[in-house]
């Protein structure tokens, strides 16, 4: 997502502070909110990920492969559920599954994952950044919001929450549809 203005938790970096590394494993720049470290938050890092890069899954890498990359796994029916996933080195790490509607231009995110030693790094926030860049100026919704502690931190926090119905499911007979032959 490029560098951003403030942290995870709203801190202006101007005033905060921060510094960048790259990590040569990962090949990705990171930020760390310098406010977060003295604080001793528990999310003063994260990824800076661009999530306009997305491969599809059936294009190949390429010879230069990513460590670190965006796929998207299109539906195997219209309307049906698909997924874009984070994956280092081809294993997949986060995904979130969403099921779009060109027709309608309407779309709904059906579920967020994140494996836990990759929580508390923005990535969630990217692969909902990457879903809505798919479909700007439909309309977006959520399933339920998971009740759970973390769910709800997320989602209160999303600062591209605004576009979103947040667990205003909102399905079009395409979206419907493909859920019943599943
Ligand atoms: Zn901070
Ligand atoms: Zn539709």
């Amino acid at each position: 997502m490029g560098p951003h203005r403030r942290c995870l938790h709203g801190h202006r970096l101007d005033v905060a502070g921060m510094t960048r590394t790259y990590s040569h494993v990962l090949g990705l720049h990171a930020t760390c909110c310098l406010l977060c470290l003295e604080l001793h938050t528990d999310r003063p890092a994260w990824y800076d990920l661009d999530h306009t890069v997305l491969r599809r899954a059936d294009v190949p890498p390429g010879p230069h492969p990513r460590v670190v990359e965006l796929v998207a796994h299109p539906p195997d029916r219209p309307a049906g559920v698909g997924h874009i996933a984070l994956q280092v080195h081809g294993r997949a790490v986060a995904d979130v599954d969403l099921q779009l509607c060109g027709i309608d231009r309407r779309a709904c995110v059906e579920q967020i994952s994140v494996d836990e030693d990759y929580r508390r790094r923005r990535v969630g926030t990217v692969l909902v950044a990457a879903a809505l860049a798919l479909g700007p100026g439909w309309q977006w919704s959520t399933t339920k919001i998971d009740s759970a502690v973390g769910a709800r931190a997320f989602w209160a926090s999303l600062d591209t929450a605004d576009v979103l119905h947040l667990g205003g499911r909102a399905y079009c007979s395409h979206m419907e549809g493909a859920h019943d032959v599943a």
